[in-house]
């Protein structure tokens, strides 16, 4: 095939590997994926690939893959049961817990890596059905600071338009590496050749990015928010801010320009390690740029005073006005949110019907819709009555739809069980939940221990957080000590291993699936991705693991599930109107609709492609709130047609679709405050800073005199699904890396073994003698340390870095790690033994 392949054998689909997800194609030899290459036709990517996804295959073909249920014994060995077995059990287990406990302390965690979402919708349909309420995943451990920054300032998620800036900062951030943007590399390149654009990057490490910057402001690790702050009383001391943008825009300025007015911006450069003149000039560029965008990422959402950085690197782009502008900062479209509430945006043309027309809308839905399913119910199968019906539906819809789409849609978009997304605290340590998320730092601590709220089960979806949160230990202790643990991944991962029972999931390559990272302004894209094979034999795609979890507990009555597919099989107008009346009457299935559309609707799509009805749900509700971009991007249709359209070409254009087109005046109608204004004053934020104020930045001692930096995003790193270590083409073992000054004190060498002790464990690791980091600085890579099945048993190849971290460093508004900030002893080796030793 490889020899001779055509351009009609090269498959579509995207690569899993960051949350860029860009589109490539594939060439298949059986099940193997020979050959793979960037996607041209893929809108966002555009042929654009980094060399990560080449050998995708060590993902999809692994010996790592199981293909039975495993269900633990008491010695703690797992055995191979069937899958009736297993879901039996495991249904007859959730409830219990939910009839003893109530459905509150079942957690759940995960619902996807990068670009596995569709499953977690399905996830969160279970979780509802239990009556679950607590949830977290990774987001949980990184971005929930910027979250409740965004939250005050604007109410929803920003992103740059990094192709248009002038000037790009980035904050911990190292784009070349870790992507985080469409087409990372090429722009990065672009905005370094181009005389009147400019990068600026504050990091500790002569990062990729930072080497290409014209302003690298590397500060002394942990004090970003001492650079932050003298960056933003630069702007407002030397009074380079958009004062007339302010006033119109914004409110709360007074207030936040005497925050600035008060520091001492010689003592923060002082704090922070870089020279003062190099923060004026970084911000004196920031200030006579046209436009102006900005990244943060986890080297300061994992470090010291996360929250206060997030909210002052905003700052950076607000006091100099660069919002919904070319090149600026824009609250953007969702084909459905990941974080954050679905709404609806403030139409161009305000659709205006009278309340008589509303009323009699929700009439229809309430009662007519009941006897026009009724009526379905009774035509299913009679082809020329059906058309009759589908044509009665579609005329109803026509006539009140516009007036209670969001209405009815609301529920459904929220998927609304249990979850309070914007405010709350755990049951036990009272930690506070951002964007529905506990903080993942806080789970160990929700379980381990006698409190009568406790967490009693836990549901673990394609997500390893024995490996990837703080404290691998404390985690699998908490694990073992709850009434049931379960976990759905591809491989018996780390977490798997302290697990009661492990589903096999199928490949990603193997099933439908899309990310929803639908983060892009003003051309925002989506791609379902095809099954490129069926399953593996013995795995299942997690939608079809949990509709059939689901139907054993028995959430549902059966003549709903009836009725709404016979609906379906009338027509998509009459399943439409179907759909939103049963949620109308019975607003307790919202929480379900994901398990409800799989079984009824997808019971009308070819088998195997049940899958598909969340992403039709997805395409109906982004065109529902947001129906002028919709249009834009070419979805002309009036009503429910919109979303019926949209969905098909999701469905038909497997490169992906641009689904939304705005203008970069729209990002003010994202602002989620009514007056439309970005409230800048976040009093307890702003109190934290003048506490800074006083504080001696030191997070060394003699005892621990170095700070490591826990994963590092390097050319062959990945996160945790790729687990065999011949996928690395270089750096193998994932060295620590040491500045030149530190290697000589310590009289080691590049490939010399070395021992790293912190307050929680001890790792070996061979040494990578570095220009990118400062002395008493030093790194290890993410994704490795993950076992992986050989001849002789399994090997783990490079240093779990949670065996080093603790869960006490954290954040004091939301628990984020400090993973890039860890105390470490470094001792030599003797050079008879090997990193593994
Ligand atoms: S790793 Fe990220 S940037 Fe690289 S090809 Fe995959 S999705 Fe694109």
């Amino acid at each position: 095939m490889t020899q001779d392949a055509t351009p009609a054998d090269w498959q579509k689909t995207a690569c899993i590997l960051c949350e860029c997800n860009c589109g490539i194609e594939v060439l298949l030899e059986g099940r193997a994926l020979t050959k793979i290459r960037g996607d041209k036709d893929h809108p966002n990517s555009q042929g654009y690939s980094c060399e990560k996804p080449l050998r995708l295959d060590r993902y999809q073909n692994g010996a790592h893959r199981i293909d039975s249920p495993l269900r633990r014994r008491p010695d703690g060995t797992f055995e191979e049961i069937s899958w009736d077995t297993a879901l039996d059990e495991i249904a007859a287990r959730l409830a219990a817990v939910r009839d003893e406990h109530g459905g509150e302390r079942l957690f759940f965690y995960g619902g996807g890596g990068q670009g596995n979402h569709l499953g977690g919708g399905y996830g969160r349909a279970l979780f509802n059905g239990v009556g679950g309420k607590y949830m977290s995943n990774a987001l949980g451990q990184e971005k929930t600071s910027e979250a409740y920054v965004d939250k005050h300032l604007y109410g929803a998620h920003t992103a740059g338009d990094f192709e248009n800036s002038e000037v790009a900062v980035f904050i911990g951030k190292n784009p070349w590496q870790s992507h985080g943007m469409a087409r990372a590399r090429p722009t990065l390149k672009e905005l370094a050749r181009d005389p009147d654009r400019a990068i600026i990057v504050i990091d500790p490490r002569k990062s990729e990015t930072a080497a290409m910057a014209d302003h690298h402001l590397q500060i002394k690790p942990g004090t970003d928010v001492w650079c932050l702050g003298a960056l933003d009383a630069t702007l407002v001391q030397e009074n380079l801010i958009a004062s007339e943008w302010l006033n119109t825009h914004a409110v709360g300025v007074d207030e936040v320009l005497q925050l600035f007015r008060d520091i001492d911006i010689t003592d923060y450069a002082r704090r922070c390690g870089v020279p003062e003149d190099d923060i004026r000039a970084a911000a004196r560029r920031i200030a006579r740029a046209k436009s102006v965008a900005t990244y943060e990422d986890l080297g300061i959402q994992q470090s010291p005073n996360s929250t206060v950085c997030s909210y002052l690197q905003k700052m950076l782009w607000v006091l100099t006005g660069n919002f919904a502008k070319p090149g600026g900062m824009h609250i953007h479209s969702w084909i459905f949110p990941l974080a954050g509430p679905w709404f609806p945006i403030e139409r161009d043309e305000p659709v205006r019907f009278s309340g008589a027309r509303r009323a009699v809308g929700l009439q229809s839905m309430r009662h007519g819709a009941a006897a026009m399913r009724a009526v379905f119910s009774r035509l299913d199968g009679h082809a020329t009555s059906g058309k009759v019906a589908e044509n009665v539906a579609r005329s109803a819809l026509h006539f009140f739809f516009p007036s209670v789409s969001v209405a009815a849609a609301d529920p459904i978009a929220r998927l609304a069980g249990n979850v309070d997304r914007d405010a709350g605290v755990t049951p036990v340590t009272g930690a506070r939940i951002m964007a529905g998320l506990i903080p993942a730092n806080s789970i160990a601590d929700e379980i381990l221990t006698d409190h009568p709220d406790r967490f009693r089960a836990m549901f673990i979806e394609s997500s390893n957080p024995l490996h990837s949160l703080a404290d691998s230990e404390r985690f699998r202790q908490a694990m073992r000590s709850l009434d049931l643990t379960v976990v759905i991944d591809v491989a018996l991962t780390e977490t798997a291993r302290a697990a009661d029972y492990v589903l096999p999931a199928a490949s990603q390559f193997e099933k439908y699936e899309a990310s929803l990272f639908t983060l892009h302004f003003p051309h925002n894209t989506f791609q379902m991705r095809h099954p490129l094979m069926p399953p593996m034999p013995g795995t299942r795609s997690e939608p079809e693991i949990y509709a059939a979890l689901m139907d054993r507990l028995d959430l549902v009555d059966p003549g709903i599930i009836a009725s709404l597919t016979a609906s379906a099989r009338v027509g998509r107008s009459a399943y439409s109107l179907a759909l939103f009346s049963t949620i109308e009457q019975k607003p307790e299935l919202a929480g379900i609709v994901p398990y409800l559309v799989y079984r009824t609707l997808g019971a009308t799509f070819a088998p195997g492609d049940e899958a598909q009805s969340l992403v039709w749900s997805f395409a109906h509700l982004a065109a529902i709130a947001q129906p002028d971009a919709v249009r834009r991007a070419g979805f002309t249709h009036d009503g429910e047609g919109q979303g019926e359209k949209l969905f098909e070409a999701i469905r038909d254009r497997r490169e992906g679709v641009i689904f939304t087109e705005d203008r970069y005046s729209d990002a003010w109608s994202y602002i989620r405050h009514e007056d439309k204004k970005i409230h800048v004053a976040i009093p307890e934020l702003m109190d934290e800073l003048r506490l800074l104020d006083a504080e001696e930045p030191c997070y060394t001692s003699e005892e621990f005199p170095f700070i490591l930096s826990a994963g590092e995003r390097r050319a062959f790193t990945a996160n945790v699904i790729i687990r065999d270590p011949e996928w690395r083409r270089r750096d193998k073992d994932g060295a620590l890396r040491m500045s030149p000054q530190d290697a000589a004190d310590l009289a080691v060498d590049t490939g010399d073994v070395v021992r790293l002790i912190t307050e929680t464990g001890i790792a070996t690791t061979t040494v990578e003698i570095s220009d990118m980091m400062q002395p008493g600085h030093v790194s290890l890579p993410n994704g490795m340390g993950v076992s992986y099945p050989g001849e002789n048993g399994d090997t783990v190849v490079g240093v779990p870095l949670n065996t080093l971290t603790t869960v006490t460093r954290r954040d004091k508004f939301f628990g984020n790690p400090w993973h890039k900030n860890v105390p470490v002893r470094i001792e030599l080796v003797d050079s008879s033994v090997t990193a593994e030793g």
